[in-house]
């Protein structure tokens, strides 16, 4: 094999990792999903009381003002009032005048 052709090998195998790698880190169109405004989404509230049960850390200081980790609390939304992709699915359809 003449030094060229090895070059034009190598060449493409440090063309494919990298091309490999690109691909593998690129994320597709971001979902759109009904979050609230809590930053949790919808399956994450209760659906008859509307509160959110996602747990969410936070930190904690000692006495002293140094980080001592964290500790996971209940998150402080009441209410969900996000978008309703589900309402919107099941609302009941306006029927038109029969008379
Ligand atoms: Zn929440
Ligand atoms: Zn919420």
């Amino acid at each position: 094999m003449d030094p060229l052709s090895l070059l034009v090998g190598g060449l493409l195998v440090a063309v494919g990792f990298v091309a490999g790698r690109l691909g593998r880190r690129r994320q597709g169109p971001a979902i759109p999903q009904a979050v609230c405004a809590c930053g949790h989404p919808l399956s994450q509230h209760d659906p008859e009381s509307t509160t959110c049960y996602a747990e969410v850390a936070r930190d904690t200081y000692t006495k002293r003002g140094r980080w001592a980790g964290h500790t996971w609390v209940a998150c402080s939304c009441r209410q969900y009032i996000g978008p309703r992709p589900i309402d919107e699915v099941f609302a009941p359809r306006l029927l038109p005048p029969t008379s």
